[in-house]
């Protein structure tokens, strides 16, 4: 009853609130959209320097800053049309000569001219190092507040230049280019005291500029959005890209919110926070922008005029998170140029009255100065060469953030959330170079200049050369003249870039390798090294075996080694000279891999031979990834730390397990390292689903709550009601790395172990990523396929194609459904002739992420729902068995395959069809002969086979059942916790509009060990 009274006192409190809301109310908080304040992105990267002034300075602490100033006259804060906005500009170029430039970034469709208005001491001219700002207003015809705001701000640009300090400041600091239209037709047919209609909202095609632009993913557009760029867009594109613009705010209405990139998830689905790799520092510009409002800032209900009013939390929201956009500006502008670029919402009125507008730009007067005030922090500097030439295109990279180019004049601006930060700076032919920089907020920025050195400047000759920062670290090293010219070759062709390492690996290349690198050496701990010498063409391996990648497969290495550089008879095999096992024996790397590769007798053919080695280097950084996979049976943790942070542990394994386990819908059943949960009837079929990935293990746990959910699905309850589900949500050593597989048998011994925690299983589903394609194994009950089927069938980005949807995958892992086997090329391998349980295991490896795609997993259970639905679904069609004896076996049809009765039961998988079934008893005696008919309307037949059975095994079914009976009452879905907490958050980065290639290491070959097209 309290709660009861509680809520109505809240809907009571919340109905009179809105009664009273009008466009200049205040917001109001409801108390959990306080608790979220509390725990959203912003506190996650700020904690309590949110409410730092410093850091994020008030209205009144700008107020203060900025001291006093001339500001717009009253009467002149009202809208202005196309004449008028124009008459407005040139007045400033002509009042303000010095320090205005007017230009039009090009025309609309109705042929008015794209207004920009440069504010700066030497506004026509770039001057070196000054950053380029800009703000564009009016991109929607009908949200106008911005265009008032931008021509307002100009004004008092140039009003108080030489008068007030900190404007002055601004001016002389930067170049302001200010364009207050950029839908100048839209406006025209827009009309004051629109609070949220459409009308003028697109240009004069009747196209919405923000859904226009060049999109990530194409099939996200919305029909509002056109087809190629429009007008006014193609202006912007030519625009963006003709200044080094460093930072820019798109200004809108309709709500009140500064809102971040990316706008588009990757799902196309709304509400899914999509993370650019700046997410720190696009949250920190936003809440730059909310924090300097009056009121922007607060959490909680605002524009609340209609029952549809937004709730923000801290006034700031990340785009997708709020609901998707393909096509917008700001996402295609951080894809595409240096320029960081936040869209604020201005207001709940789209076009106010004249009247309004002294309020508004009170409001937002200093959101644009603190904003704009970023652009001159961060680090920035100059690159040259050590001629003192300015390097241009050199790459500015951070550890988490995009990379930023350097202009033409090798000027480079990088804006960085406070703290401490390694730059790393990369051009083409040049040595790039690391430096730290801490970045203080309120401060401007740190300026560093930095000289990169030509490919071997800084290295004395033939001593040592690191490439790359991946890291697999790889040492390749030569005791004699050819080979070291071969690594010689090698750093050269890394250096210019005419070689690209994997970007996983770092290389150690040591061209004469002598005692006093040894040190340096081991320093470096390498995973693996190759030994380049001279000699007949071939590869011997040095290392104890326990060192060697499993994959490793030495004959086919020859092959393909000789393949490509050819066969030099006339040589010695020096590899195998006793003094070449000594000198590797005396480099004391116990751990290490250790190849030697000998690459013939002459200096011919050097690039070739280094492009070679290179190669083999990356090839065997693939082997010692994939190996790992054996890891886990061998040192078997399940300990959750080592898969996620503290708080994260925390969140998975108790919030959402414990809450599950308290709800008694799920049964958790430790084994070893292991943790398996059982779910359902305690009925056969019995299905395993893993993952064996990090990006996979949080949807586990997402299907585990949601099928503790049945009310939100009836045919949930149907799969639990007929079947038993065992999940292992996380397996010890899951693999980090998103990869593709051309095996499962590596997760044989997993699975050993599962089959003895729940001998009933016989059906397994292995979640992970690397493509997006479906893999089975068909072997004991031959539905593998008929599964595999229906999953692709119903996951949307499969089922339209053949072929698998991550584009580019290598030749023999196109299709999107393929068979695998237990008894493959990997398993062989493993000798020691074990048998194991998973033998007899069907099983499905469902690989649903590319691995180029942002991190993110939270999309991947909603993509993938009706997947496992139907394929769980499709799992329970055939006959139950029960009542049975130990020992008796169960056969159909002409199946050639007898299977035991497990617990006196089984369930045999059956295509729909009548169908003859045999029970036999351990002696091989019929004991049950009888038909069954499984069709669509029945899928699953049952059969009862009334032995005597003994005592024993009723109170072992009995048990059982108990045991494993769900009640099925969870209300709470764990995953929305997760979820407001971030856990599901992507952190990653996407680079590129189109598909690219799933990553080098995945690029193999099956019958050549390396690609000789590539050298
Ligand atoms: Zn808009």
């Amino acid at each position: 009853m309290r709660l009861f009274c509680g809520l109505f006192l809240f809907v009571t409190l919340t109905w009179a609130q809105q009664q009273d809301l009008s466009w200049k109310a205040d917001i109001f908080a409801s108390e959990r959209e306080n608790e979220m304040a509390e725990q959203d992105a912003l506190t996650r990267y700020f904690g309590n320097d949110k409410r730092n002034t410093t850091f994020f300075p008030t209205w009144d602490a700008m107020k203060a800053k900025v001291g006093d100033f001339i500001n717009v006259n009253t009467t002149r804060l009202k809208n202005h049309n196309y004449n008028e906005m124009t008459a407005w500009l040139q007045a400033l170029r002509l009042n303000y000569p010095n320090i205005t430039h007017l230009y039009s970034a090009g025309k609309s469709v109705e042929g008015r001219e794209l207004w920009v208005l440069i504010v700066s001491d030497k506004p026509k001219e770039h001057e070196l190092l000054e950053p380029e700002l800009k703000i564009v207003g009016n991109m929607h015809g009908n949200e106008v507040v911005g265009r008032e705001a931008v021509l307002y701000l100009a004004e008092i640009l140039c009003t108080n230049y030489g008068k007030n300090k900190y404007l002055t400041g601004l001016v002389n600091g930067a170049r302001f280019h200010l364009m207050p239209s950029m839908n100048p037709d839209g406006y025209e047919k827009g009309f004051a005291g629109d609070r949220i209609s459409a009308m003028g909202r697109a240009n004069a095609n009747d196209v919405d500029l923000n859904r226009n632009f060049p999109t990530k993913f194409p099939q996200h557009r919305e029909p509002s959005g056109g087809n190629d760029p429009e007008k006014e867009n193609v202006a912007v594109m030519k625009w963006l890209q003709s200044y080094p613009f460093v930072l820019s705010t798109n200004l809108h209405g309709g709500s009140l919110v500064a809102n971040y990139p990316y706008d588009d998830s990757v799902t196309g689905q709304d509400g899914i926070y999509t993370a650019s790799a700046d997410d720190k520092l696009f949250v920190e510009l936003s809440y730059r922008y909310a924090r300097a409002h009056t009121k922007m800032w607060k959490t909680g209900r605002r524009c609340g005029l209609s029952a549809d009013g937004d709730n923000f939390i801290n006034g700031i929201t990340n785009g997708a998170g709020w609901y998707h956009l393909a096509g917008g500006m700001q996402d295609w502008q951080y894809e595409h140029t240096n320029c960081l670029e936040i869209t604020v919402e201005m207001g709940c009125f789209k076009f106010p009255t004249d009247d309004m507008m002294p309020k508004l730009w009170e409001e937002h007067q200093f959101s644009l100065l603190s904003f704009m005030e970023m652009g001159l922090t961060g680090v920035t500097g100059l690159v040259v060469d050590r001629n003192n030439n300015t390097v241009a295109n050199a790459t500015i990279s951070v550890e988490t953030g995009k990379d930023i180019i350097s202009t033409e004049a090798g000027e480079y601006w990088r804006l960085l959330p406070p703290g401490d930060h390694q730059v790393t700076v990369s051009a083409r032919g040049l040595e790039s170079d690391t430096f730290t920089v801490t970045v203080i907020p309120g401060s401007r920025a740190v300026r560093h200049d930095i000289t990169l050195l030509a490919c071997g400047d800084n290295e004395t000759k033939s001593e040592l050369y690191i490439r790359g920062r991946g890291k697999n670290l790889i040492a390749v090293l030569s005791f004699d003249e050819i080979g070291g010219q071969v690594v010689d070759e090698l750093a050269r062709l890394t250096c210019t870039g005419d070689f690209t390492i994997d970007k996983d690996v770092s290389l150690m290349l040591i061209p004469n390798m002598t005692n006093e690198l040894k040190g340096r050496l081991s320093d470096f701990d390498p995973a693996a090294v190759l030994i380049i010498s001279e000699g007949i063409v071939e590869t011997l391996t040095f290392s104890v075996s326990e060192n060697e990648p499993r994959l490793f497969d030495k004959a086919k290495m020859d092959e393909s080694l000789l393949k490509a550089l050819g066969n030099s008879i006339q040589c010695d095999r020096k590899l195998l000279e006793s003094k070449t096992a000594l000198r590797v024996d005396d480099l004391q790397l116990k751990k290490a891999f250790e190849l030697g590769i000998s690459v013939g007798c002459d200096s011919t053919d050097l690039q070739k031979k280094a492009a070679t080695v290179g190669t083999i280097a990356d090839m065997i950084k693939n082997e010692l990834i994939k190996d790992s996979v054996n890891e886990f049976s061998v040192v078997p943790s399940a300990h959750p730390g080592d898969h996620f942070t503290p708080d994260q542990v925390i969140l998975v394994t108790n919030a959402a397990v414990a809450e599950l386990e308290r709800k008694e819908c799920v049964q958790e059943l430790p084994r070893g390292p292991n943790k398996f949960y059982l779910m359902g009837s305690g009925k056969p079929p019995y299905t395993l689903i893993t993952a064996v990935e990090k990006r996979t293990e949080a949807m586990a746990y997402e299907m585990m709550s949601t099928y503790c959910n049945p009310e939100t699905n009836a045919e949930f309850s149907e799969i639990l009601g007929k079947s038993t589900l065992v999940f292992m949500p996380e397996i010890p050593h899951t693999q980090l790395n998103c990869h593709d597989y051309d095996t499962i048998s590596p997760f044989k011994l997993l699975l050993d172990e599962a089959i003895g925690a729940v001998p009933e299983l016989d059906f397994v589903i292995i979640l992970a990523t690397g493509g997006m394609k479906v893999r089975y194994i068909n072997d004991t009950i031959g539905i593998g396929k008929s599964i595999a089927e229906v999953y692709r069938s119903n996951h949307d980005l499969m089922k339209s194609s053949e072929t698998e949807g991550c584009a580019k995958g290598f030749p023999n892992e196109k299709e999107a459904i393929r068979e695998f086997s237990w008894n493959d090329n990997a398993s062989r391998m493993d000798k020691s002739g074990v048998n194991h349980a998973a033998d007899n295991l069907d099983a499905l490896l469902v690989q649903i992420g590319c691995c180029y795609e942002n991190m993110a997993s939270g999309h991947l259970y909603s993509e993938n729902q009706k997947s496992v639905k139907n394929a769980l679904i499709e799992r329970t069609r055939g006959v139950r068995i029960t009542g049975g004896m130990e020992g008796m076996t169960v056969s159909i049809d002409h199946m050639h395959k007898s299977l035991p009765l497990l617990n006196g039961r089984r369930f045999v998988p059956l295509p729909n069809g009548e169908h003859l079934v045999k029970v036999r008893t351990a002696g091989g005696q019929i004991h049950a002969q009888f038909a069954v008919v499984i069709s669509d309307k029945t899928p699953t037949a049952e059969k009862f086979i009334g032995v005597q059975s003994s005592n024993m095994v009723i109170i072992t079914i009995a048990s059982i059942l108990m045991i494993i009976s769900c009640t099925f009452m969870c209300r709470q879905r764990v995953t929305s916790v997760l979820n407001r907490r971030g856990f599901f958050n992507g952190i990653g980065s996407n680079h590129g509009f189109e598909r690219i290639p799933l990553y080098k290491s995945d690029d193999e070959d099956e019958d050549e060990v390396f690609d000789l097209q590539k050298l």
